[in-house]
């Protein structure tokens, strides 16, 4: 018949056109693993192991290093067996392979699992670990190719945590055993080296903490002034002396995402998700987000602040950064429901926290809040400030730029990113989980984002308290005005439109 004639001449057609796609993508992956090989093998041309440019104060002379398009590919064609064999053996005792491995059979990961059993996040690419890793990225890794590629640092490097134990003991508490309470860091991260001593030593396995707690003293120059005018009285245990200064638990946390909770968090799909990760880091981390969905844990590179790419306004992953704790008074007091706790959720300002910048209430409300912190904890209570790295609402500090007119304030910002803020706290509440917090006695915050999501996350809060009017530097009421129009909590009242556009900054030379 006809029509069958013509089906199975469409079938016969179609199964050319997938042999011949099967063709193109095997060419593909092809001339991709050579030019891996061909740059791995250049690694030592370029920059021979002896020689580190920065180690011995001088660089390789300009015409050492070939641009991609000016390398004579034959050249390395026709390079013998033997040379061969010995670029290898340099490049292997650097630690670099000379073809991207996948990961093969990854360490098991149970998020949620209340203790041990739960399994170490692995993300190292150290020899001994590279086929076992259950996660993928990582905190600072951008800074960490860097220096592996310039051979200041092997990746085979084994750290030496000795005496780098935790300075205090806390939980575990049930929440770290919640799937759906703690999805954007590891509870078990301040204890993983030496909670899996077994696998570092016997299977030679790389497991690093990503959380990190000490004791700290605190030294700011406000809160010299906070003593002299007589606000805080130095009582020898938290506020040690005349000079204002603090004692203090600190406790660093880089972020470990658990996929599916973080999806779940948003209400998102999974792989929408994954994809959207995928796309906007500029198609990295392929095995981890896209051919790997058994692997479900991804850290997202930190500390590379305003490096998004050009042009590419909808990503949020340049920005992720860390977040630290800040405890005065007793750590075990923040879990215990019946002690007070006042507490301060504050999102990075570099220009108002360490320039003193005065466009807006950043540090004003920081130095506020560790002031009323240390008075809880002097009154029997905790007092607590959790400081995240979100530059710019997570926006970066050149897109925040602003306006200097608060009916503008936010509307310039979403002209440029489309959006008004990116700092997304639904993952927030995480690290309030992961302390134990329960219920929030004072709220030293403003926000009425950070406050729906602490409640939304079934953290009752008690107080909210504003930043008093006399620690608003002038020039910040466009920003703060700006902030209260649009939703932040105030006991005064909200200005109109026509209010609002009358309330701007100060020009330079005024
Ligand atoms: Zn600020």
């Amino acid at each position: 018949m006809a029509s069958s004639g013509s089906s199975a001449g469409d079938v016969g057609h179609g199964a050319a056109d997938i042999l011949q796609a099967l063709k193109a993508i095997q060419e593909n992956q092809a001339r991709l693993a050579a030019e891996v090989e061909s740059l791995s093998q250049r690694l030592d041309t370029v920059v021979p192991s002896t020689i580190s440019p920065t180690l011995n104060g001088k660089s390789p002379p300009e015409s050492n290093l070939p641009t991609v398009s000016s390398l004579p590919q034959p050249a390395l064609a026709t390079s013998s067996k033997d040379e061969n064999s010995a670029v290898r053996k340099q490049e292997e005792k650097a630690g670099f392979n000379s073809r991207i491995i996948l990961t093969h059979k990854p360490i098991p990961l149970n998020w949620g699992a209340p203790g041990p059993e739960r399994g170490p996040v692995v993300v190292s690419r150290a020899s001994s670990t590279i086929r076992k890793r259950n996660a993928h990225g990582g905190s600072y890794s951008i800074y960490f190719a860097l220096a592996v590629a310039s051979k200041q640092l092997n990746v085979n490097h084994k750290p030496d945590f000795t005496n780098t134990e935790p300075a205090v003991n806390i939980g575990p508490f049930p929440q770290w055993s919640d799937k759906e309470k703690i999805v954007a860091m590891d509870p078990w991260g301040h204890l993983a080296p030496w909670m899996y001593k077994d696998i570092v030593q016997k299977e030679d396995v790389d497991i690093r903490p990503t959380i990190a707690i000490t004791k700290a003293h605190m030294k700011l120059p406000e809160l010299e002034d906070s003593v002299r005018s007589g606000r805080l009285v130095p009582d020898g245990k938290v506020c040690l002396n005349e000079a204002g200064e603090l004692a203090v638990t600190k406790f660093a946390v880089e972020p470990v995402w658990y996929l599916p909770g973080v999806a779940e968090r948003f209400g998102i799909d999974e792989a929408v998700l994954r994809r959207s990760l995928f796309e906007h880091t500029g198609g990295s981390y392929p095995e981890q987000l896209i051919t790997r969905g058994d692997i479900k844990v991804f850290l997202p590179p930190i500390g590379m602040p305003n490096s998004r790419p050009q042009n590419d306004q909808s990503s949020a992953y340049h920005l992720l950064g860390g977040l630290t704790v800040y405890c005065f008074g007793d750590p075990a007091k923040m879990s215990d429901e019946n002690v007070r706790l006042s507490l301060r959720i504050h999102d990075e300002c570099n220009g108002s926290d360490v320039f003193g910048s005065d466009i807006c209430t950043c540090r004003p409300y920081l130095i506020f809040g560790i002031e009323e912190a240390v008075k809880e904890a002097q009154n029997g209570g905790s007092g607590v400030v959790i400081y995240f790295r979100k530059e710019g609402r997570a926006l970066g500090e050149v897109t925040k730029r602003g306006e200097d007119r608060a009916s503008d304030y936010f509307k310039r910002t979403e002209n440029i990113a489309g959006v008004k803020d990116m700092r997304f706290q639904a993952l927030m509440p995480d690290i309030l989980h992961w302390l134990g917090i329960k219920k929030i006695d004072r709220m030293l915050s403003m926000s009425n984002m950070k406050h729906d999501a602490i409640v939304g996350q079934g953290i009752p809060i008690h107080e909210r308290v504003e930043l008093p009017e006399d620690l608003m530097p002038a020039d910040s009421r466009v920003e703060i005005d700006a902030k209260i129009t649009a939703g932040y909590f105030t006991t005064g009242r909200r200005m109109t439109e026509e209010e609002l556009q009358a309330v701007r900054g100060r020009m330079w030379e005024e």
